[in-house]
């Protein structure tokens, strides 16, 4: 560098600045260039945020009783559940809008928990309500989810799959939401204490704790441990919205031994009949979920508990073909592709149903059955001349006769 060179921008000498760095026509100064990073940071993030497809706007905010007609056209029944994940999603909203707005009245978050018997639509719940967001949303499974330092996934690795989803936008994915799947799994196996190490459970909740409570986590924007020299990006879980779905296989004694205790506590036993024994699950309280294993300091950061019904025969039936992308459309749908109008017999359907809670593969087991009894059809038809295709019962039951599924 040719002596006496100045600052291209403040105009100051070599010895006035700690380094002055050349360039093609001229000079910088490390405060200069420090001052410009900043600036050029600023510049990029107000771009990022113009363009990022997670502005919330107050005319993207649903009313609860919109978020429940969305979540109607999707899943069939649960109206308890409906109703609490719209009134906390849209709160959720108005929290993140109120961020915005710097107000003083600081608007807490209500995270859910939701507590039913498996394939009776909770993961399909927060999958609908997903597709209404303009926040990112992620599901994880609490199963793969163990104490750092031991072989599974960190409990960081939650906030890695919001980052992703979020594209890496920090500030969208700090007021994102979370569906944190069978959390019950991680129970403790005991009311008490244990004294042993438990890896999977009370250690895990621990750790879910911190997300849950709101606090700054180092991040690993790969995931896993594969790349420890990956930069860690911190993010503050404050304003994310926990939604928690777990099975709780059990539950009920918990429950019917709690209702006991209560009522002969404050009537000697005189109201009893009035529980509804054959749905135990509607009186679940926080309470049951402590004697089930989960730590009190994780249902206090739980305040919204919800309930879904078992589906009963009638639910199974409307399942197969209310839904807007039901499993009956779809096969309509498929057929109408290669110019074939299908159709079912009332009576087909019914029998479907029948299966589906003979094999006591419930909801799930809907999409399988359907599937084996097309299967031949979806092969053959394609290829033949045929423009109508209609299902009878019998045909059904040959089909299904002929597979392997009836030995479940
Ligand atoms: P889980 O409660 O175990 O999370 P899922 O939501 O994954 O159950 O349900 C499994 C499948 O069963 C769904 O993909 C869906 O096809 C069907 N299903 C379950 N419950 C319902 C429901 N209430 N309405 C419509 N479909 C449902």
């Amino acid at each position: 560098m040719a002596k006496g060179e100045k600052c291209s921008f403040c105009g100051r000498g070599e010895n006035e600045v700690r380094l002055l760095m050349p360039g093609r026509d001229g000079c910088i100064c490390d405060e200069c260039a420090e001052q410009a990073y900043l600036l050029s940071e600023e510049y990029l993030h107000k771009k990022r945020r113009k363009n990022s497809k997670w502005v919330v706007s107050r005319e993207d905010l649903p009313k609860p009783d919109e978020i429940k007609a969305f979540l109607d056209q999707y899943v069939i029944g649960q109206d308890d559940a409906k109703r609490y994940l719209a009134v906390s999603v849209y709160n959720h909203y108005k929290r993140v809008l109120q961020l915005s707005d710097s107000d003083d009245v600081e608007i807490e978050k209500s995270n859910i928990i939701m507590v039913g018997p498996t394939g009776t639509g909770k993961t399909l719940l927060a999958k609908t309500i997903a597709r209404l967001l303009k926040v990112p949303f992620t599901i994880v499974d609490a199963t793969v989810l163990t104490e750092a330092g031991y072989v599974g996934e960190d409990i960081e690795s939650i906030l890695t799959r919001l980052l992703q989803v979020a594209d890496y936008d920090v500030e969208a994915a700090e007021r994102g939401i979370v569906f944190i799947d069978e959390i019950d799994k991680i129970a403790r196996k005991s009311d008490n204490p244990s004294i042993t190490r438990d890896v999977s459970g009370e250690g895990v909740q621990q750790g879910l704790l911190k997300l849950l409570e709101g606090s700054i986590v180092n991040v690993p924007p790969q995931g896993g441990r594969k790349h420890p020299e990956q930069k860690m990006i911190p993010v503050n879980t404050k304003n994310i919205l926990y939604i928690c779905g777990g099975a709780f296989d059990g539950i009920e004694r918990k429950i019917a031994m709690r209702l006991n205790t209560h009522v002969v506590g404050y009537n000697g036993g005189g109201s009893n009949n009035r529980v509804d024994r054959e749905n135990l699950l509607q009186y679940i309280a926080p309470q049951d979920l402590k004697a089930f294993g989960l730590i009190p300091e994780i249902i206090g950061r739980l305040p919204i508990l919800t309930y879904l019904q078992p589906l009963d025969k009638v639910a199974l039936r409307r399942i197969l073909v209310e839904p807007k992308n039901s499993i009956i459309k779809q096969y309509i749908k498929l057929f109408e592709m290669d110019g074939v109008k299908l159709t079912f017999d009332d009576d087909m359907l019914d029998y479907v149903v029948d299966k589906a809670v003979e094999f006591k593969l419930g909801a799930r087991g809907l999409r399988s059955i359907v599937e084996t009894i097309m299967m031949d059809a979806m092969y053959e038809t394609p290829s033949s001349s045929k423009k109508k295709l209609h299902i009878t019962r019998n045909y059904a039951e040959k089909k299904l006769e002929k597979t392997n599924l009836l030995a479940v």
